[in-house]
């Protein structure tokens, strides 16, 4: 069975086909990091224009790097939510006239759930139940995936995203955007210990979380190094904030395997492709005898085969959409059984 999938929420246009749920046929992404750099983050505007420019000739390539034709597809997923509006819009309107056009069923996607999909396509040993920690720019969620097509979410977090943390730190250290991958690589050298900023919400069965404090706290001490002439090491920042980070992270997904009786644990999501946070919850799965799974860096990011392979069991339950499917920015990852 061939899904042809697109991915459109926010500043990647994507397009892949996926055979049977989990082979990769074609994976073609177009990212507009590059753009969007000079304003320090996505523009959502000028996100929506590039995706109207790139989607068809990405679905072009997806096809033809697939060697299939349109005709050929069986269905067509696409991420329909959370994401920028704007965006969505465009990988929606060109899913659905594809559906319309050539009479294909049509697959409306959640996108976090996407990401979390993307570890059946890295690891095709991995069945459900499991717990998974969905680490991105704009969420930090643990949920836990029943069955493919049952989940249920345990905590999210309260203000800003783990990603959305790491890039905000990096911009004001003057790194350009995505800032994650830069902190990840000037933690390496740094002294995780150098600097203590805060945790929040760690009491033992509290599955929520919040990283504006920390962020507050990592800024404050930056300017207030600067304001007394003191200045910083940066490694050492990086080191110290990916740390508390980590920590977090994983001590709260090891307390919620626990809690819901997983054993086997799967990280998703761009934060997922983190360095320290792979180390830190490999050691802590061993000391638990817990299982952890982990896409490879290319699918943590925002890609159509992770959206594929989860419209494909979408569809083996007949989870169809019809033409009156639309973007919908703020879609919640127990809200999309559609
Ligand atoms: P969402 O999926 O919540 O809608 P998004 O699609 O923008 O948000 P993703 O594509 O999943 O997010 O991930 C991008 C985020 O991952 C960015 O915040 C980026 O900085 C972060 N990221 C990528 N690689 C790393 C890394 N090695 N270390 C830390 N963060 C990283
Ligand atoms: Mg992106
Ligand atoms: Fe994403």
């Amino acid at each position: 069975m061939y899904t042809l999938a697109l991915e459109t929420s926010c500043d990647e246009t994507s397009a892949a086909v996926i055979l049977d749920g989990r082979n990769i046929l074609s994976n073609v992404i177009s990212t507009q990091v590059p753009i969007h750099r000079k304003f320090g983050g996505v523009v959502p505007e000028i996100a929506s224009r590039q995706h109207i420019e790139y989607v068809m000739p990405i679905i072009d390539e997806a096809l033809s790097q697939a060697a299939i034709t349109l005709q050929e597809v069986d269905h067509i997923g696409v991420t329909y939510g959370p994401g920028l509006v704007g965006a969505l819009l465009v990988g929606v309107a060109a899913a659905k006239a594809i559906s319309f056009a050539l009479d294909k069923p049509l697959i409306g996607v959640n996108h976090m759930e996407g990401h979390i999909f993307a570890n059946f396509l890295s690891h095709p040993d991995l069945e459900p139940p499991f717990l998974s920690l969905v680490v991105s720019g704009g969420h930090t969620q643990l949920v836990c995936i029943e069955g493919y097509n049952s989940f249920k979410l345990l905590g999210q977090t309260r203000d800003d995203a783990a990603g959305e943390a790491f890039d905000k730190i990096a911009r004001v250290m003057g790194y350009p955007y995505p800032g994650g991958p830069q902190i990840d690589k000037l933690a390496k050298e740094g002294n995780s210990n150098a600097i203590i900023f805060p945790k929040a919400l760690h009491e033992r069965n509290n599955f929520e979380f919040s990283f504006s404090g920390l962020k507050s706290a990592v800024l404050n001490y930056l300017h207030t190094q600067e304001q007394r002439g003191l200045g910083y090491v940066a490694s050492d920042v990086a080191a110290s904030f990916q740390k508390t980070v980590v920590d977090t992270l994983v001590e709260k997904t090891i307390n919620a395997a626990a809690y819901c009786g997983m054993k086997k644990i799967a990280v998703a999501g761009g934060v997922a492709a983190n360095s320290g946070l792979a180390e830190a919850m490999e050691t802590a799965c061993r000391a638990h005898g817990y299982t952890l799974y982990r896409p490879e860096p290319v699918l943590c990011t925002d890609n159509g085969a992770m959206i594929g392979c989860r419209a494909y069991y979408m569809a083996m339950e007949g989870r169809f959409a019809d033409l009156t499917l639309n973007a919908n920015p703020a879609l919640a990852i127990t809200s999309s059984q559609r």
